[in-house]
């Protein structure tokens, strides 16, 4: 196991892997099991919209051929419904991948990376795989403390990531508080907020990131397909910024980063906003009766603007998601993000939230 110990780049050997939610085949298998409700991934409960899976069926025919590698049609309609120009859109596998870029762009040994204590995964393994140093700064009432993370800055900071909606804990930023700050950053310092939930929160409730593109040349705004979308599994997130540091993107990227399905499904995705509006609705619907569970069991959890919610259940934690799995509900444990006694429960359809709050009931009557 250690043969090439001495060779790999040092800051390799430390990073803890990415731990995604338990896919329903390993369950089934795993517990012999037929019905098995996943709400541990955030992923939208109603699928893929009609007309993204009609389009993707008329691509089977092209598979030989390589995809667009400019996504042109998909950065067209983007920039078209954004108010963007073509060029201040970058898009990616995944907006982790894009993500991963910023990192590799603009940090390296002996750099600094700001996000807040209990922010999403995949940004102090960004900061780790380019050797640069994370820095976690602690949480304000589970959300980010901005004034405390303006004040982590550095000499050696290049880079700030906020998730707002956050993931896990669903808060989200004040828009005085995000005002003082983007306005108190360093030009030189890149801030890259992260909207992969944008979609769900009500207008007015915090800030669009697109507001500031034009006053902040440093910053940097991503969202997804992945989630209000449904199309977590084709991989395709965008990144949006000045020209400038789009420029640098579209150099470090993989030329055909982007596969066709993605490219399509988006694409129709995008022409659907029917399906949003329903998908948002069933997601306000489902907060709603989890919420009220928790609050008539006692579970104290913290209210969120996204598509899940984190329930605190101290020591209990291990012990209930065990029996939850048994029970064929799939959540996800949070102790590797520093938050022990939660669990992340992804908002369902009816059914699975249903197939929840009945397995839920009956763990917490033992
Ligand atoms: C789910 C999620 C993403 C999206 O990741 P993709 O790579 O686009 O699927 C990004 N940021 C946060 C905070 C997320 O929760």
């Amino acid at each position: 196991m250690t043969l090439f110990y001495n060779q790999i780049q040092p800051q390799i050997t430390n990073i803890k892997p990415y731990i995604p939610g338990k896919p329903i085949a390993d369950l089934k298998r795993e517990l012999n099991l037929v019905r098995v409700s996943k709400l541990a991934s955030n992923e939208n409960p109603l699928g893929a919209s009609e007309r993204v899976k009609k389009a993707l069926q008329d691509l089977l025919i092209d598979i030989a051929r390589y995809p667009d590698g400019s996504s042109f049609e998909l950065k067209k309609s983007l920039s078209d419904n954004l108010g963007l120009k073509f060029n201040q859109i970058s898009i990616g596998n995944g907006s982790n991948e894009l993500l991963g870029l910023v990192a590799r762009i603009f940090a390296s040994d002996g750099d600094e990376i700001i996000f807040s204590q209990y922010a999403f995964a995949v940004y102090p393994i960004s900061a780790q795989v380019v050797g640069a140093t994370g820095v976690s700064v602690p949480a304000k009432n589970w959300g980010h403390d901005l004034k405390a993370m303006l004040k982590a800055i550095s000499d050696r900071t290049k880079i700030i990531y906020i998730a707002n909606p956050n993931n896990p804990t669903g808060t989200l930023v004040s828009i005085q508080d995000w005002d003082y700050f983007i306005k108190q950053v360093p030009q030189q310092v890149i801030v890259v907020l992260d909207e992969a939930y944008f979609e769900y929160v009500a207008e007015n409730q915090t800030i669009n990131g697109l507001d500031y593109l034009k006053r902040f040349p440093n910053l940097l705004v991503s969202r997804t397909f992945s989630k209000v979308y449904g199309l977590a599994s084709l991989r395709v997130g965008y990144i949006m910024g000045c020209e400038e540091i789009i420029s640098y993107i579209e150099k470090v990227r993989e030329p055909f980063n982007v596969n066709q399905f993605a490219q399509v499904g988006a694409l129709a995705a995008l022409e659907d906003n029917d399906f949003v509006t329903k998908s948002i609705k069933i997601n306000n619907i489902g907060m709603e009766k989890l919420t009220d569970f928790f609050t008539k069991k006692n579970l104290p959890f913290i209210p969120s603007a996204g598509n899940f919610v984190s329930i605190d259940l101290g020591n209990n934690a291990i012990n209930i998601n065990q029996q939850l799995l048994e029970l064929g509900v799939i959540v996800r444990p949070l102790a590797n993000y520093g938050m022990n006694g939660f669990l992340r429960i992804s908002i369902g359809t009816s059914k699975e939230n249903e197939h929840f709050i009945e397995a839920m009931s009956k763990v917490l009557c033992q």
